[in-house]
């Protein structure tokens, strides 16, 4: 069970939608490597009151984009630390080719994954999801349906779509994901890092795939 013992550290690509957060946590568990979601890190760097922190923070309170050097300094701070030498899982960085060349400066990569799936699969899924407005609890229409149509089981809370899981919204953060992320492809396809991953399929059979692809 070489795959299990290996220290792995894995990227993982992928539009929004296609269930990176879940493989991630999968990952983690199956090679024993920490999870480091950038919107985690962003979070607790704020809390903890670090100088990079603080300055994303600035920049998220006005609704602007924070800056890549802000960015890698963070995601540099998280991988210095202890649980990372045993392994780590990127999601949701590298988003820029300066972010990616940054990223080889501090450490070796073994693999990106890279999740695909068709469009029109991820929209109808994301546009699936339903929230309750009053306790926030998740629901799908197809695949984890309330007892009581439009109504949450747990409050009898009215269930709606979010704007962002709207098909327009989807459809939108699909083409600018696509633009962001294909000079990133190419540049780990020529490193030979890049394994592809058909994300259409059940959960359980991606995830088989993905641990093959890292052992
Ligand atoms: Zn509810």
């Amino acid at each position: 069970m070489r795959s299990i013992l290996k220290k792995m550290r894995i990227i993982l690509l992928g539009p929004p939608g296609v269930g990176k957060g879940t493989l991630a946590d999968s990952l983690s568990k199956k090679l024993n490597a920490t999870k480091i979601s950038t919107g985690d890190i962003f979070r607790d760097a704020a809390q903890q009151g670090t100088e990079l922190g603080k300055k994303a923070k600035e920049f998220m309170g006005k609704g602007l984009l924070v800056p890549d050097e802000i960015v890698i300094g963070i995601v540099k701070e998280r991988l210095k630390k202890e649980d990372c030498k045993k392994g780590f899982i990127l999601d949701g960085f590298p988003r820029t080719m300066a972010q990616a060349e940054a990223l080889d400066k501090a450490a070796k990569i073994d693999i990106v994954l890279n999740l695909k799936s068709r469009d029109n699969i991820i929209v109808e899924r994301v546009s699936s999801r339903r929230v309750c407005t009053k306790c926030q609890a998740g629901y799908n229409i197809i695949s984890l349906k309330s007892k009581k149509e439009g109504i949450c089981d747990k409050c009898h809370g009215k269930l709606i779509q979010r704007e962002d899981d709207k098909p327009e919204t989807v459809k939108k953060r699909l083409e600018t994901y696509k633009k962001e992320t294909k000079p990133l492809i190419k540049y780990y396809e020529e490193k030979k890092l890049l394994r592809n991953l058909n994300a259409e399929q059940l959960i359980e059979k991606v995830f088989q795939e993905a641990i093959k692809a890292s052992s």
